[in-house]
């Protein structure tokens, strides 16, 4: 039996990995997909204190996987397809038809991509619509983009695709972006992108590959082609909390209700990182719930004593 099963290895399961098996407790971390999560997807992590030059997604998870393994946290590819409370004893079921039996499940599932949902996205992903700047941006080098969305996400991404296109239109059906100051000032003094606001894209069109985007004004309903080579979404995320929504509560969008010791409304089963219910979602507030998730696992199996 596991004392902790994590259940997510991004940031904050990789978090909450550490400190349980440093803490000495029998730990295993799954992940479905990639280790890291989202934050592998991002070319530059400027935020996270110790890094004063930035450091790249993939290099940061990189770190956290060799510290996490440093103290023999087991690290295994496996999806979880639902869990099941049976008061001091938890299972978990994985995708690969086995059942895992732990004290505590910490749940770090994090949140995936969202799509547009207009015709054109599925049929030329991978053939110029990406999810993914730091992955494919070298195929679009001195050709036009496009980035929809106006979060931190969308404009980050835009700064970083500026070095290697020769212009990136950011599209945004507001009329001002979401992002932060710091990410805005930096795209509004960047010559090779043109913000196109209150335009929401209709199609993703294109041949074999992507050649354009007919984009619609929300103000006038007009409707114009602009000439790109790729598209690059970033229009939000949601959370991955499906497999766990028969026991555990979450709000409206499904990201989990805790409290600040990260505990969830069954006893045992913490969440910690994107998932939950936040003001900030950030690798610094991930890590920092990983850890405090962790501290309550330690805190309940100490109390439950078995
Ligand atoms: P986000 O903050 O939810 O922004 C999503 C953007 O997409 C918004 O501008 C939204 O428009 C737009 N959008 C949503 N649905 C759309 C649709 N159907 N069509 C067109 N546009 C649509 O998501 P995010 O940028 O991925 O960020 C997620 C979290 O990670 C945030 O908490 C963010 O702060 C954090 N993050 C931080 C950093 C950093 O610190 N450097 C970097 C990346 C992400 P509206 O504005 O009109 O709603």
């Amino acid at each position: 039996m596991y004392d902790v099963v994590v259940i997510g290895g991004g940031p904050a399961g990789l978090t909450a990995g550490l400190y349980a098996a440093r803490g000495g407790l029998k730990t295993i971390v799954y992940e479905s997909n990639v280790f890291g999560g989202q934050i592998v997807f991002s070319n530059e992590v400027e935020n996270y204190p110790g890094f004063e030059k930035g450091i790249s997604g993939m290099d940061i998870i990189d770190k956290f996987m060799k510290q996490a393994e440093k103290f023999s946290v087991e690290l295994s590819y496996d999806g979880v397809s639902r869990i099941e409370d049976e008061g001091k004893i938890k299972k978990v079921y994985l995708n690969s038809n086995t059942c895992i039996i732990t004290k505590t499940i910490i749940i770090t599932a994090g949140a995936s991509a969202n799509k547009l949902g207009c015709p054109g996205e599925k049929k030329f992903l991978g053939k110029g619509v990406s999810y993914c700047a730091t992955c494919d941006g070298a195929f679009f080098k001195n050709k036009v983009v496009a980035v929809v969305g106006g979060g931190d996400s969308a404009i980050q991404e835009a700064l970083y695709l500026s070095n290697l296109a020769k212009k990136v239109y950011i599209i945004h059906r507001r009329d001002t972006l979401r992002a932060i100051k710091i990410l805005r000032d930096r795209a509004s003094s960047n010559d090779k992108i043109e913000c196109v606001c209150n335009s929401i894209v209709k199609e993703i069109q294109g041949d074999q590959l992507v050649n354009g985007i007919l984009i619609q004004n929300t103000q006038d309903g007009s409707k114009k082609r602009v000439d790109v080579d790729g598209v690059f979404i970033y229009v939000g995320t949601t959370p991955n909390s499906g497999f766990v929504s028969d026991i555990i509560k979450t709000d409206d969008s499904g990201y989990i209700l805790t409290n600040e010791h990260m505990e969830t409304n069954v006893s045992g089963i913490f969440a910690a990182g994107d998932i939950r219910v936040k003001s900030l979602r950030q690798v610094v507030t991930a890590a920092s719930d990983g850890a405090v998730a962790t501290e309550s696992a330690q805190r309940y199996i100490e109390k439950i004593a078995i």
